[in-house]
């Protein structure tokens, strides 16, 4: 069966062929770090995991690049306000991005290149747009001229009419229906940002745009064209839409064929985000008590192309649903077996999970699908289980090695396992303050707030046991 993608280029679902027989190539925008991303952010970078693992696990080679956007209006008036450089601001922020990407299991991708890091090329696509008659310079900057690329909007679907005149004078994204000119180089140095991101180019200082650096990177580092550009819905217009008139316009070739753009996170109806105040952490849940397993199942658990409303009640639910499939797997690891028992008719429930598991995902990643896969295959082993009490030991095995397949894309069960390996720090203090306070409660004789705490790391799939020795914990799954 054969991949098909919907491409928001086309606004069509289509077959998935690379470039490059075998090897795709994608470009995901990333991180501006100029603060902790939040889960919105992360459920886009998980989408790019779910792409990543899943054509790996058809058997493709994967060359995946994400930025790290270090210089724009954001991280400038940041580094400003803290009399810090760009890369002193900066790098506390890259570090946090990488600590929630490897706490949720997100695999790590081939190249995540900082756009200070490219300056001079940005400067010869510059150069060229403005040898071909693509850009002009005014008032010190360099601004791209929309009215000579025929072709601009198209991904956006903009209607013509509604192109002004005039110049964009920020790099902060401007209303959906305002397509004008936009900025490629910004002369400098600005009164209101020092010399904070300075570079020479041959018409005089400044610094790159931030839709620049996109166009830049991704030609840099997975070619030009190239198979799959992702990022968040809010891109299209107008990051994504100026990549393309930048790229295609400077290079003369196409950019990417196929446009992914995964849908909001939402909170109370509202799209979680920076500026709304209304966001969360990865390192927010785990200090809560929350499983970063738990949390990356939550976040893959919708189709991507579909908004996913964030609340605590469906956490909770997701760390159900891990320790469900936690539980099953213990289940079959201690169930009875035997090397001559009869069929019972497991490898049949085998190849039915997983050929729905890849129906669902060849769907345009249909990742509710493949979980409805999963969960059906638990559901119908459980009951085949107990009519079983002793299963052939090769069907077990066939079983097993089932869901460590499909958790190469899924991911959780290999992340609660190297949880429960290594716990996360702010998890355990965590933990190891709930069972203190349960002590407390027990010592007062205040029976029903133990037993409340009790039920309150029970949510969080832990399991409190009492021994001579003192309370003890375990994960509930057994795992
Ligand atoms: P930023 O750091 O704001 O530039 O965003 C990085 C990535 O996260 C981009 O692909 C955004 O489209 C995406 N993004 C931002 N907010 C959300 C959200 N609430 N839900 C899902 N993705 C988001
Ligand atoms: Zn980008």
């Amino acid at each position: 069966m054969g991949l098909t993608l919907y491409n928001t280029l086309t606004r069509r679902a289509e077959p998935f062929e690379p470039l490059e027989p075998g090897h795709v190539r994608i470009y995901m925008c990333g991180p501006t770090a100029y603060d902790r991303g939040h889960i919105g952010n992360f459920r886009t970078f998980c989408a790019g995991d779910l792409l990543r693992r899943y054509l790996k696990w058809k058997g493709y080679r994967v060359s995946h690049v994400m930025n790290i956007t270090d210089v724009d209006d954001r991280t400038i008036r940041g580094a400003l306000a803290q009399g810090a450089s760009l890369r002193e601001y900066t790098e506390p922020y890259v570090e946090a991005f990488f600590q929630d990407f490897d706490a949720l299991g997100l695999e790590r991708l081939e190249h995540f290149p900082r756009a200070t890091e490219h300056v001079p090329e940005m400067i010869e696509l510059v150069r060229r747009l403005l040898e071909r008659g693509y850009a002009y310079i005014a008032e010190r900057s360099v601004y791209f001229d929309i009215s000579k690329f025929p072709d601009y909007g198209r991904l956006a679907q903009l209607d013509p009419s509604q192109v002004h005149e005039g110049r964009e004078s920020s790099d902060a994204a401007y209303a959906k229906e305002d397509a004008r000119d936009f900025v490629l180089w910004k002369g400098g140095p600005r009164p209101e940002e020092g010399e904070v991101a300075i570079w020479d180019s041959p018409w005089g200082p400044g610094r790159p745009g931030w839709h620049l650096e996109c166009s830049v990177l991704a030609s840099t580092h997975v070619g030009q064209p190239f198979d799959v550009h992702m990022g968040g819905v809010d891109l299209i217009f107008p990051h994504h839409t100026n990549e393309i008139a930048q790229a295609e316009a400077g290079v003369g070739v196409p950019f990417a064929r196929f446009w992914v753009h995964s849908e909001h996170l939402l909170v109370d109806g509202r799209r979680m985000g920076k500026s709304e105040g209304n966001f969360i952490t990865v390192a927010d849940l785990l200090q809560q008590g929350y499983r970063p397993s738990a949390v990356r199942l939550l976040l893959l658990s919708a189709h991507h192309r579909k908004q996913l409303n964030f609340t605590f009640e469906g956490l909770r639910d997701a760390t159900q649903r891990l320790d469900r499939l936690l539980d099953f797997r213990w289940r079959l690891r201690t169930h009875p077996v035997s090397a001559d028992a009869p069929h019972s008719g497991l490898l049949g429930l085998v190849a039915g999970a997983r050929a729905a598991f890849e129906a669902g995902l060849d769907d345009d990643l249909n990742v509710s699908e493949a979980w409805a896969a999963l969960f059906n295959f638990v559901r119908d082993v459980h009951a085949l289980l107990d009519r079983r009490p002793v299963l052939r030991l090769s069907e077990r095995e066939a079983a097993l090695e089932l869901l460590r397949d499909l958790d190469r894309v899924f991911g959780v069960l290999g992340l609660a396992d190297a949880e429960a390996e290594r716990l996360d720090p702010a998890l355990e203090r965590w933990i190891e303050a709930r069972l203190a306070e349960r002590e407390e409660a027990r010592r007062r004789r205040d029976f029903r707030r133990a037993d409340e705490i009790r039920q309150e790391l029970e949510a969080r799939g832990v399991r409190v046991e009492d021994t001579p020795a003192g309370p003890r914990w375990k994960w509930a799954s057994g795992a």
